[in-house]
Order: C-alpha cells, then sequence, then structure tokens
C-alpha cells in the first residue's frame, strides 16, 4: 500500500498535478429530512408542525376514569394496548387491549376508552 501510495504521488509529482488539500474539503450530511422516507419522514414533518408526539407514547393522566366520563385514549387502529398504573406507589402496569366503541373498566375501577385519531 505504501509503495502504490509513493508511486502514485511520484506521477502526480512529474505530470504537475494540482490537488487541493482533503482536510480543507467539508463534508456534511445535509437535512436529515432529505434522507428521511415513509414513516421516519412523517414523523419528522409532525414534529416540524409542533406535534412532538406523534406516536401517543407519552403518558396519559387519567380523567375522571367514570363509566360516563371514561379516559380517552387515541389510537389510529381498531384496538391498542394500553397499561394502566392503577396506584401511584405500585411498581407493576396492568395491561389491557382496548378495542374502538367498548370501554373498558381496568381492575383498579377506571374506564378507558379508544378516540380515532388520524394516523401519522
Ligand atoms: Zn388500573
Amino acid at each position: 500500500m505504501v509503495i502504490i501510495r509513493s508511486r502514485l504521488f511520484s506521477v502526480i509529482k512529474r505530470a504537475n498535478i494540482f490537488l487541493p488539500s482533503v482536510r480543507h474539503i467539508k463534508v456534511t450530511m445535509g437535512d436529515p429530512l432529505d434522507h428521511a422516507t415513509g414513516a421516519n419522514k412523517r414523523e419528522l414533518l409532525a414534529r416540524l408542525a409542533g406535534d412532538n408526539n406523534p406516536w401517543d407514547f407519552k403518558i396519559i393522566k387519567r380523567g375522571p376514569g367514570t363509566r360516563d366520563k371514561p379516559t380517552e385514549i387515541p389510537s389510529a387502529f381498531d384496538e391498542r394496548m394500553v397499561g394502566c398504573i392503577c396506584h401511584e406507589e405500585s411498581a407493576s402496569v396492568n395491561f389491557m387491549v382496548l378495542y374502538k366503541g367498548h370501554p373498558k373498566r381496568c381492575e383498579c375501577g377506571y374506564w378507558f376508552t379508544l378516540v380515532h385519531k388520524a394516523p401519522v
């Protein structure tokens, strides 16, 4: 490899070719939005539009949680898995599957319902 490199430089020197220093060339990847596709691009566009929670992964505080006023869980699908931290000091999460149009009561007594959300 060293021999090839030295021969290359000697050829360049003899041919009187000017090569700019590679150290001064700045290479950047450009805007990530230009490279993103599919769901990743839709997520970036949603974040640019001001939606910092496009996938609804943040914790939703329970409301009154009664049968008449259940806690609303957004979903773009007909079902969604929900985890309820039934008691503040609880170290476990009670998971259940919610179906659209079928409010469900957790073991702690709080009601949850699925509400439609436009997909990302
Ligand atoms: Zn619960």
